[in-house]
């Protein structure tokens, strides 16, 4: 039998959050022990030997992955949290969902200028979650030196749109 991969340990779930869409479920890779050091490691590799100062994870999948590659690389974790959730003073930033709009926030001392930052999430669709992510980060003088998703969902265009801003974009595996 062939070697499980990142993508075999992440489940589907038919019509969540609305009918029609089939989430990609994160939590069965993460519950595996297995599963999670592999995918924790491949994100961190292709950053063997580069500066990176601080890792932002994106609420809330992100915090998990963020948290164990921060960990590893022995760097600080920041969290970019949605609207109201962060107790000291912030900076916002909107950004368009499916439905409506949303906000999400920063501290304003969590990044210094000039720091090298890797920015992790678990799945990249639109991009607009992570564009807003980027926004915040370079307002503070943040220099982004990479973003690492688990997923990519490339019919989405969210790695075009991120390229289009100049970014580095990696993920461990791609869905339909
Ligand atoms: P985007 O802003 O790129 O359109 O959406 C990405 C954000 O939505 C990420 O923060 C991600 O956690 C969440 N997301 C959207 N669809 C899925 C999905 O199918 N599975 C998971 N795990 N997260 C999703």
């Amino acid at each position: 039998m062939s070697k499980k991969t990142v993508k075999d340990y992440i489940r589907t779930i038919v019509d969540f959050p609305h009918e029609g869409i089939l989430f990609r479920d994160v939590t069965t890779l993460f519950a595996d022990p297995r599963g999670f050091r592999m995918a924790v490691d491949q994100m961190l590799h292709p950053y063997a030997g580069l500066q990176i100062d601080k890792v932002v994870g994106l609420e809330a999948r992100g915090f998990i992955l963020g948290g164990a590659i921060a960990h590893q690389l022995s760097v600080g974790f920041v969290p970019v949290r949605k609207k109201g959730k962060l107790p000291g003073r912030t900076i916002s930033q909107e950004y368009t969902l499916e439905y409506g709009e949303a906000i999400v926030e920063l501290h304003e001392d969590a990044i210094q200028p000039g720091e090298k930052i890797l920015l992790v999430d678990d799945l990249l669709a639109t991009g607009g979650t992570a564009e807003a992510g980027i926004k915040l980060i370079e307002r503070l003088g943040g220099e982004i030196i990479s973003c690492s998703f688990v997923i990519d969902l490339p019919d989405l265009g969210g790695r075009k749109r991120l390229e289009a801003m100049g970014m580095e974009v990696l993920s461990l595996c791609e869905f339909e």
